[in-house]
């Protein structure tokens, strides 16, 4: 997928995050490396763990600068 299109998914996904209270901080949360540097919430027992930031820390990180751009700093 071209840069630009997941660029675009990632806006489209996080304007629906960000319509809902504390969605975004519940990915974060959830969503963390772990020592091997793979998201912890992506882990699945029946594929390949992705490397963190996984693409849902992309769109949380974009919501969160939707519903509170000063807290953005601290992800
Ligand atoms: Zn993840």
């Amino acid at each position: 997928m071209p840069d630009e299109t997941r660029d675009d998914c990632i806006r489209e996904a996080a304007r629906l995050v960000a319509g809902q209270a504390g969605a975004a901080e519940l990915l974060l949360d959830i969503h963390v490396a772990d020592r091997s540097g793979r998201c912890r919430g992506c882990r699945q027992h029946d594929r390949p763990t992705p490397l963190w930031p996984c693409v849902l820390v992309a769109i949380a990180r974009c919501a969160a600068e939707r519903t509170n751009p000063s807290r953005t700093t601290l992800w």
